[in-house]
């Protein structure tokens, strides 16, 4: 079937989901996109993100270009740039707390996640803009706040009628379909859910608190905190929630953090840095609640509680039961918002990207577009939406509150392990080609022979 004009597809939201598939989608020349981003610029505040394997393997598909953006951005966390001064690190886990509690003497880890020669890091400020430098200026729109959405089709419009939309600033457009990359508090999710739906907004079941805080590595040595902690990852495992620290800026500077579950005074704030600043009522961080960690543990929330003006209440998504209707869609947080203690959001904002991104290439006319949606709901939501109960998971493991694990050190090896490998170990390019393979059923009846 062909089409005389491209497909038009309106993104909304150039965070790193809707950035990183304008990137790929803008090389199709049946398409024609436009990114529309709430703020007038981007903020420096900027959330470190350890982009895992599965991460990797999504901005491969989305192209070379995507890719060479993060490692163009991205830091070593630990060491040098040379391949020599590349120190292999792992996250560790460490108990904190009961009979199976790490000493100084016998820092031995109970598990191990990710070991890899020169990790990274990047922030996401930095992410974000290596990725809009590779987006036509005039194909991104800033301080275009979206409010609503209609898809009605009337009987004169035809089958090939258009998505329109308003933004805050009264000011609207249309597309041939509308992707929604809106983040957690998205408006999309609003549509699609409708706003009474009970999944339509953020939620924080466990109550969880993060408190983070970024000191010179020296400074954190001299205040007692453990020497390896600043050259490894650990997460350190206790009753009252994890404590943990990531060493920044190629060693020099420390990121200390202590995350409590129950601390969160209410359930539905749900914001973090780099988002929407430092929101989210919690509790004042109190030392007092580690008295029985171990002194390891102690001295990273000493530090920690020094300065908890880096606070907030994280939040994900329970599942939507749809992730598109008609000709609009949601992908990253707007569609699943998970906890960080997975470290996977971006990742399968990524994945999302990387499948929409294969999908479209075969999206020649807008009749075609529920198909390449549908495909993209049948793949993606279960995966994603695993993600999200797989992170409420960790943070509920590193709490010992996942029934018994934390009482058998060989249990949560082995729950780490198959974690990491449901994340990491995904291949992404059977995922594209399932769902290209639904989109042919739907579109041809059968799946195509290519
Ligand atoms: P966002 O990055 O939130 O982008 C949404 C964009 O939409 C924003 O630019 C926003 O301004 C815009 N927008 C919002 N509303 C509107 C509107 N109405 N109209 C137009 N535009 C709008 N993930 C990992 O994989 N690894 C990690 O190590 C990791 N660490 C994390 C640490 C912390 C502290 C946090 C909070 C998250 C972490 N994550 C991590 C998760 C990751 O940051 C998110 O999953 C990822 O940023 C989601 O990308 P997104 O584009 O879907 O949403």
């Amino acid at each position: 079937m062909g089409s005389t004009s491209p497909v038009s597809i309106a993104i909304i939201g150039g965070g790193i989901a809707g950035l990183a598939l304008a990137t790929a989608l803008i090389k199709k020349p049946h398409l024609d996109i436009h990114v529309y981003e709430s703020v007038p610029a981007y903020s420096d505040v900027g959330a470190g993100l350890a982009l895992h394997r599965n991460a990797l393997k999504a901005m491969a598909l989305l192209g070379p270009q995507v890719h060479q953006a993060y490692l163009d951005k991205a830091i070593n966390i630990g060491s040098g740039d040379s391949e020599e001064a590349q120190v292999e690190m792992a996250t560790e886990i460490f108990f904190a707390h009961g009979p199976h509690a790490n000493t100084a003497k016998d820092q031995q880890p109970v598990a191990e996640l990710g070991k890899a020669k020169g990790r990274k890091s990047v922030s996401r400020a930095d992410l974000l803009a290596g990725l809009l430098s590779l987006v036509p200026k005039d194909r991104v729109s800033f301080g275009k706040k979206l409010s609503k959405i209609s898809e009605e089709r009337s009987p004169d419009e035809g089958k090939d009628s258009k998505v329109k939309f308003e933004f805050a600033d009264g000011s609207s457009g249309e597309a041939d379909c509308v992707l929604g990359a809106d983040g957690i508090h998205s408006v999309v999710r609003g549509y699609l859910l409708g706003e009474d739906h009970p999944a339509r907004h953020p939620v924080n079941h466990d109550k969880w608190q993060v408190y983070r805080t970024v000191v010179a590595t020296e400074e954190a040595v001299k205040a007692g905190v453990e020497e390896r902690f600043t050259r490894t990852v650990p997460i350190l495992l206790g009753p009252r929630g994890h404590v943990n620290c990531i060493p920044l800026n190629k060693g020099t500077r420390l990121s200390a953090g202590v995350a409590v579950r129950g601390a969160a005074v209410e359930e539905g704030a749900a914001d973090g840095p780099g988002k929407d600043g430092n929101k989210g009522k919690g509790r004042k961080l109190d030392v007092g609640w580690y008295k029985d960690y171990t002194p390891e543990a102690r001295a990273i929330v000493n530090l920690v509680a020094k300065d908890t003006s880096a606070s907030w209440a994280v939040g994900d998504h329970d599942h939507a039961p749809v992730y598109f209707k008609g000709r609009v869609a949601m992908l990253g947080d707007a569609a699943h918002s998970s906890l960080p203690f997975a470290g996977n959001g971006a990742a399968q904002a990524l994945e999302d990207a990387a499948v929409l991104n294969h999908l479209f290439g075969r999206v020649k006319h807008p009749s075609q577009i529920e198909a390449a949606l549908g495909a993209y709901d049948a793949v993606r939501r279960p995966r994603s939406q695993a993600v999200v109960d797989l992170a409420r998971k960790f943070g509920r493991v590193y709490a010992f509150a996942e029934g018994n694990i934390h009482e058998d050190p060989e249990k949560v090896r082995a729950f780490f392990a198959l974690a990491g490998r449901f994340t990491n170990e995904a291949d992404l390019i059977k995922q594209n080609e399932d769902a290209m393979s639904k989109m042919e059923k739907s579109v041809n009846g059968r799946p195509k022979n290519n």
